[in-house]
């Protein structure tokens, strides 16, 4: 390729936090009633003063310290002057010299790391809508905390792009910082592109904005690339703009070009004190970090021997990872017991098994009962029972949906469910070599089809002794008898 596409993001994230960033309003995105969560303080009254959250500053540092950035010992808020309808105050309070994180990494599927510049911390402003000829504000969201995270230019293309929201947008909700929720707001992703020679400088930089879903991120990357390059080929000029996506349409319009550069005359925010950390506050912070998603990974791999696809699911749905892990604990530790001597034995195979049957079948009854995939009336003891009276052919593949079935209808055991039910697997010899001589001599047609290569008709003979033994006999060992009885 004659061009090498240049891409950075912006990412703005709302915080989860009990109340807004420097009042004790109510921080709620999912307030229908507008201008309800507001106070004299977010609505920037004369005389009111600001008191900094201290749960959104540790929320951006924790999130700093889950990508190796480093942290800010001491820092302070500054203020960004503008005015807009949705900022009461007339300013943002905002960081703008010293982030509290930076130079920090996230390495996305590739293994290829993205830095990461900068994670600011700041406050949101409110929302208008427009309705006929009048224009309408809410400020339930003005002054709640926004924690800004900014990349260095460091992404090729469409995928890349998608690979590293998803990772982040993993991230905050591992950390519990942010639903990251891109439909409602709480992440919104922008980009911006250039196409560069390889040899050559930076390209003139396009920024898209209005982008409310990770795949649209993607392909607004991709179109935008392919505009830009079209756009060069015929030797005309990149403009300096931002453009908004049609989500539609799927294509860049432009919104408005690159104005002057703003002066928003920064200076450092009167009403509140600086802030400072100890290397010990920082330390506390990175000790009370949970699990992120690459270790957990890595650890699965290592634990379980799964592959990537299963890893990932467990991954990404946590609560069926979760069930998952005490299943294969049980798994190995049962295969310990019972065989001390084999390091491993069959386990890891049994352990791909309970991964199988928890990302299918589990999954799929539990998706339909609103509770999560941890809490159900089935035990792990008893999911792995299933899954060895599965692997040990005890029941059958449909046996075992039955079985399932009434484990989270009724919580009751495995073991329990076979003898009431009577679900076992007939694998007994004799019991299935009279049931093939019946077959076989109610079907004297289709055994004499067979011995002539016709191998439709084993099928055939297999189904109906699998009818005859009312769906309990062993279907390998039924077709491995038939071959024997009607074979050379
Ligand atoms: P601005 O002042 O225009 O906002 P910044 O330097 O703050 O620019 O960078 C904003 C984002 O743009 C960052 O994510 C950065 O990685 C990205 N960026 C910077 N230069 C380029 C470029 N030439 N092409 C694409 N993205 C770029
Ligand atoms: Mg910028």
């Amino acid at each position: 390729m004659q061009y090498k596409p240049v891409i950075g993001l912006e990412i703005h994230v709302g915080l989860n936090t009990r109340t807004k960033m420097f009042c004790d309003s109510l921080n709620n995105p999912d307030e229908k009633r507008p201008n309800w969560n507001i106070c004299p303080v977010c609505m920037g009254h004369p005389g009111t003063l600001p008191v900094t959250n201290m749960e959104a500053v540790n929320k951006v540092i924790r999130t700093g310290l889950a990508m190796n950035c480093a942290i800010a010992r001491n820092t302070f808020f500054e203020r960004k002057n503008y005015f807009y309808p949705d900022l009461p105050k007339g300013y943002q309070i905002s960081q703008y010299q010293k982030p509290l994180c930076e130079h920090g990494a996230l390495a996305i599927k590739s293994g290829k790391k993205i830095r990461i510049t900068r994670i600011h911390l700041e406050e949101d402003a409110g929302r208008l809508y427009h309705e006929g000829d009048a224009s309408l504000v809410d400020y339930n969201r003005a002054g709640t905390p926004l924690m800004e995270l900014v990349t260095e230019p460091d992404l090729e293309n469409g995928q890349e792009v998608r690979d590293f929201a998803t990772e982040l947008q993993l991230i905050l909700r591992y950390l519990g910082v942010s639903d990251a929720d891109m439909e409602k707001g709480l992440m919104r992703v922008e980009v911006n592109i250039s196409l560069t020679k390889a040899d050559d400088s930076y390209g003139t930089k396009v920024e898209i904005k209005n982008l409310n879903s990770i795949s649209a991120a993607a392909a607004s990357v991709d179109y935008e690339i392919k505009r830009q390059e079209e756009l060069l080929e015929k030797r005309e000029k990149v403009v300096q703009e931002t453009r908004g996506w049609d989500d539609v349409k799927k294509v860049s319009v432009s919104q408005r070009l690159k104005e002057e550069a703003h002066d928003y005359r920064y200076f450092p925010e009167p009403d509140l004190p600086p802030l400072h950390f100890e290397e010990s506050d920082i330390e506390t912070l990175r000790a009370g970090l949970p699990e992120l998603p690459s270790q957990r990974r890595e650890r699965f791999s290592r634990q379980y021997n799964l592959p990537d696809a299963d890893i990932q699911v467990f991954t990404v749905n946590k609560p069926l990872g979760n069930f998952y892990e005490h299943v294969a604990t049980e798994i190995l530790g049962y295969a310990r017991e019972t065989s001390p001597t084999s390091e491993l034995g069959e386990d890891p195979k049994l352990c791909k098994l309970a991964a199988n049957y928890a990302i299918t079948e589990y999954q799929k009854h539990v998706a339909g009962m609103g509770v999560d995939a941890e809490h159900t009336k089935i035990t792990p003891e008893s999911f792995a029972e299933l899954v060895r009276y599965i692997a040990d052919k005890t029941i059958s593949s449909s046996a075992a949906q039955t079985m399932l079935e009434e484990m989270f209808r009724t919580g009751l055991s495995a073991e329990h469910i076979i003898k009431e039910k009577d679900l076992g697997q007939v694998s007994d010899t004799r019991a299935l070599e009279s049931i093939v001589d019946a077959v076989i001599s109610a079907n004297q047609k289709a055994a004499e089809d067979y011995k002539k290569g016709k191998e439709a008709s084993l099928k055939f003979l297999v189904g109906m002794a699998m009818r005859e033994s009312k769906g309990k006999g062993n279907p390998q060992m039924l077709e491995e008898i038939i071959r024997r009885k009607l074979g050379p």
